[in-house]
């Protein structure tokens, strides 16, 4: 009996995989696990796809342990995962009709068209401009990005995209190549691994002319984690020629990498001085609200309310990478669907803190709080701790109390001995006089907000 829907399965799943992806060796993410996909769940089974019987061999074997905890985790419920060969059960012991779930049918519409890919292209329509949020960390790479997709091969070739993980470059290859596609060049999208996986096998086989060609058919190549190169000469080889021979036809290139161009100087010299004949694009780790706007903007699309106090909560706590904003979201959505409640801050806390928590856990010391507080309201420290009764000084006082209370461990009268030897009632006072402004006052609380966000080291 099926409990979830495949979409309900599916997203729980690419949450798993969102975190599992920052902690396990990229080659392997890839090869087991990046082409699994969460189909549904029992009361006893989770049920995951993998593409071959060897993949679900080499899981079971080698990471059933992680792949349970972190999927019982996100369900709240102990659970053990199941593998299905593209969809279908394959213990020859199983009593396969009554066991597989009714959603897990190949035919079934919803999993059938899950990826969104684009066989011949690889191209995956789930990625556009439209619902790419732009700020100011990804602002340049976003605009290489448009300019290109009009402009193919004319402007900015080669295009790369850097940054560190979960930022959005394999969405802007994916954005360039749908619009390029639909103004009907010949697009293909491709990762270093399995380009290099198709060279070793064309040379195997003794087909790399035909390897060429394909390669050199293409109107715009889109590479992804060029980083994979790294120390694969014979690749690099051909990645090369493939490389000259796409830029003296004009056609589009576009490359994206994890790592800064000064670690991808270990690739070959002759590769590396190309890229400088293009645009080299970074992303940096979004600002809050940016982070605020992507988390809007999904939940809207996945139709589900959620309060501004805690898409503000999420933004503010998950700081370097979108894909973790995204477990989270998948989190909660999981979590709400199969409850009749209502979604709180205190609740959606207690969730996603879990034994793996999603939430960092950042020490904020008083001595950041002070600092920043009066970096921000161009008030001194010492001015903060005296007896001044001006406006300004007062009002800041009073939102470093709230800060020092709400983000460290401090007791009242700890903070107040911090802030010029207060007693814990006017802390207590203070902090309530912030609490009902930011209530009140929008714009009062996008400053506290962008207090908060200035606290974490990360940014
Ligand atoms: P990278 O390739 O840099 O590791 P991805 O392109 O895979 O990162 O992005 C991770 C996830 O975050 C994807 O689901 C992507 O759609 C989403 N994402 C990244 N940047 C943005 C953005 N600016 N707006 C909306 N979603 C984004
Ligand atoms: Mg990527």
């Amino acid at each position: 009996m099926s409990f979830i829907t495949n979409e309900q399965a599916n997203k729980m799943w690419s949450s798993v995989l969102g975190r599992l992806e920052l902690r396990i060796p990229r080659p392997s993410f890839n090869t087991w696990l990046k082409e699994s996909k969460g189909i549904s769940c029992d009361s006893q089974f989770f049920y995951v796809s993998v593409p071959s019987a060897f993949t679900a061999n080499y899981l079971k074997e080698r990471m059933i342990g992680i792949l349970e905890t972190e999927i019982s985790d996100t369900l709240n419920n102990e659970i053990s995962i199941k593998f299905l060969i593209e969809g279908q059960l394959i213990e020859s012991n199983e009593q396969v009709d009554d066991d597989i779930p009714l959603s897990v049918s190949l035919t079934n519409p919803s999993f059938s068209d899950v990826s969104h890919v684009n066989e011949n292209s690889s191209l995956n329509s789930k990625y556009t401009f439209e619902n790419f949020i732009v700020g100011d960390s990804n602002q340049l790479a976003h605009s290489g990005a448009k300019t290109v997709s009009e402009k193919i091969g004319v402007v900015f070739n080669p295009l790369l995209f850097y940054s560190d993980v979960g930022l959005g470059k394999t969405h802007l290859l994916h954005a360039i190549g749908n619009v390029a596609q639909k103004n009907g060049f010949v697009c293909f999208y491709t990762t270093c691994e399995e380009f290099t996986n198709k060279y070793i096998a064309s040379i195997q086989q003794g087909t790399t002319e035909k390897f060429r060609d394909f390669y050199r058919s293409v109107d715009i190549l889109l590479l992804d984690d060029i980083q994979f190169l790294i120390g694969k000469e014979q690749t690099q080889e051909g990645f090369f020629h493939t490389f000259n021979a796409l830029h003296m036809k004009n056609s589009q290139i576009v490359i994206a990498s994890d790592r800064p161009i000064s670690e991808l100087k270990v690739l070959e010299p002759r590769i590396v001085s190309r890229f400088s004949g293009g645009l080299v694009a970074d992303i940096q780790s979004p600002k809050l609200e940016t982070r605020i706007a992507i988390l809007k903007s999904k939940a809207e699309k996945i139709e589900i309310l959620i309060p501004d106090s805690v898409i503000e909560y999420i933004a503010y706590k998950i700081k370097s990478n979108i894909r973790e904003l995204e477990g989270c979201l998948n989190r909660i959505t999981a979590w709400f669907q199969f409850k009749d409640e209502e979604i709180t801050l205190d609740a959606v806390q207690n969730i996603l803190k879990g034994p793996i928590s999603f939430i960092p856990n950042e020490m904020i010391s008083d001595i950041e709080v002070v600092s920043a507080v009066s970096k921000h309201f161009g008030i001194t420290q010492n001015q903060l701790r005296s007896r001044s009764r001006h406006k300004m000084t007062v009002l800041s006082r009073q939102v470093a109390m709230y800060l020092l209370r709400e983000e460290t461990d401090l007791s009242l009268a700890a903070i107040g001995k911090i802030l010029g030897g207060r007693d814990h009632s006017t802390v207590l006072y203070g902090h309530e006089k912030v609490s009902t402004l930011l209530k009140k006052d929008v714009e009062f609380k996008n400053t506290v907000l962008a207090i908060k966000d200035s606290l974490s080291t990360e940014n």
